[in-house]
């Protein structure tokens, strides 16, 4: 691996913690490279102890960095981002070789994490204030907004880059100090994203990357330790709640993106190509494991063959392999375990009656690569009607009603994103504003960007990310009263 990179100290295997590069007292952990089963690095292993010790590091930084202009963070954050970019290929080989996904997916990854620091670094200067006029003659109300302190993130697999960045970037621009902890299967860049930090000149203790194979262990330190005052997650629902429960002890504050479960409904004045499109850009993105990809894809009765068809077409285009390799498209899914969830998804649909439309085997190269798959007659009683299936399977559900569709997307505990097409105005903002979710996209398959306010509603979290609004989770509010 190091000897595909321009740059190979980016390469680092060790955390960082209060300036530092670490070795872990608990040894070493391996990463996996998913597409070839070897192992490409043994990732230093931090102790319980350790991760206290960078939170304390972190208390100390944070006090300093938080009188820092508004302007002179958003410096640093400025540099750090043209080093990301500068480096946009070696962190993409790095993410491709941990991660799996196809390389121009992970160099553009790296764009979309890189533009929340870019974005801001701008926004650190404007952490606005505001008065109120008082409630007595001689009362005068000003309100002011200051980082919390330390954040804390626990971040998965499928964004490797992307996801540290989001959380990463508002917060070191609101003047917390960052302790970010990857996900043990995908650590590689995360560190990388360290040693990138150290050279733009942010302070030592403000980022910190402290790499862990026990997760619970590490949440535990995060909830528990006083000096942390803000937990940011994405991940699962399941583990959300686990850390939202022990996060209660110190009635900490918490950011949370969850699960999805979204919904993807074509509607019978759609644009089919444009559908196709969207879908196919939504649903097998990251071989389908993305926290927004289509998980439902509801078809109107009239255009279901026809899109079908055509979904079918593009799907037998995607080419499978090692997103090292030119031209692939999808890559494997990340570990075994992901590889059962969609054929077990796979098999609860054949069972019950759905056909296979194309696809359905695992692929012949072996590993956790799958052929991408799109599978027909599905309905609401089927598990991908429940669960994400967070893998390349299409399920394709067929309706009649704009009611009945809209009641069968919103029938989940998850309201991360959905998507529809349609071109009729008022059947688009009758639908946009009846799906219960956080994001939707109309006539589009893609709605990440920095600038929009990424989060769900209901099971699928709590805040959102991203955004002038993205900023607001990484500071109090405190309200000054002075009597003249
Ligand atoms: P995914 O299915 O995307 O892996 P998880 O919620 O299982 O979702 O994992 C997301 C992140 O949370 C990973 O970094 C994982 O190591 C971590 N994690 C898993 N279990 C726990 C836990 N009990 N406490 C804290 N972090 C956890």
């Amino acid at each position: 691996l190091k000897s595909m990179l321009n740059d190979p100290s980016l390469l680092e295997t060790r955390a960082y913690v209060d300036g530092t590069w670490m070795d872990g007292d608990e040894g070493t952990f391996e990463v996996t490279n998913p597409a070839r089963g070897d192992v490409i690095a043994h990732v230093q292993d931090l102790s319980r102890a350790q991760v206290a010790q960078a939170i304390a590091g972190a208390q100390a930084a944070q006090k300093d960095w938080a009188t820092w202009t508004g302007k002179e963070r958003g410096a640093v954050l400025r540099k750090w981002f043209d080093l990301m970019m500068e480096h946009q290929d070696d962190l993409g080989v790095i993410l491709t070789a941990e991660q799996g996904k196809p390389l121009a997916e992970a160099k553009g990854e790296v764009g979309y994490g890189a533009s929340f620091v870019e974005f801001f670094a701008e926004e650190a200067k404007r952490i606005y204030g505001e008065t109120i006029p008082g409630h007595q003659r001689d009362k005068r109300i000003t309100v002011i907004k200051q980082p919390i302190g330390v954040a804390a993130s626990i971040t998965p697999w499928n964004f490797p880059n992307a996801m540290i960045a989001r959380k990463a970037a508002p917060a070191l621009a609101a003047g917390c100090a960052f302790v970010a902890r990857p996900a043990e299967l995908t650590p590689l860049s995360a560190i990388a994203m360290g040693v990138l930090a150290e050279r733009a000149g942010i302070p030592a203790g403000v980022f910190q990357v402290v790499t862990t194979s026990n997760a619970s262990e590490t949440g535990k330190e995060f909830c528990e330790n006083p000096g942390v005052r803000k937990l940011t997650f994405t991940g699962s629902t399941a583990v959300g709640r686990i850390l939202l429960k022990q996060a209660a002890d110190q009635v900490m504050k918490c950011s949370m993106e969850l699960g999805g479960n979204a919904p993807f409904i074509v509607f019978d004045d759609a644009d089919l190509d444009a559908a196709v499109e969207g879908a196919m850009i939504c649903k097998f993105r990251n071989a389908g494991q993305t926290c927004v990809c289509a998980n439902r894809i509801y078809v109107q009765a009239g255009v279901y063959d026809a899109f079908a068809a055509k979904l079918k077409a593009a799907v037998e285009d995607l080419k499978v392999g090692d997103g090292l390799e030119d031209g692939v498209t999808t890559g494997p899914l990340i570990t075994d375990k992901a590889v059962e969830k969609v054929q077990d998804h796979l098999a609860d649909v054949v069972e019950n009656g759905g056909a296979i439309l194309t696809g359905g085997k695992p692929h012949d190269l072996g590993g956790t690569f799958l052929q991408p798959t799109v599978v027909t007659g599905v309905t609401q009683e089927m598990k991908v009607a429940h669960e994400e299936t967070f893998g390349p399977l299409a399920p394709l559900f067929k309706f009649e009603d704009v009611d009945d569709v809209i009641a069968m997307a919103n029938d989940t505990i998850f309201g991360l994103a959905a998507y529809f097409y349609a071109n009729d105005l008022s059947r688009v903002h009758k639908v946009a504003e009846a799906l219960e979710y956080g994001m939707v996209g109309v006539n589009t398959g893609i709605i990440s960007t920095e600038v929009a306010p990424f989060g769900g509603v209901k099971q699928s979290g709590l805040g959102r990310e991203g955004s002038h609004h993205g900023i607001e989770e990484f500071l109090e509010m405190k309200y000054i009263c002075m009597s003249v």
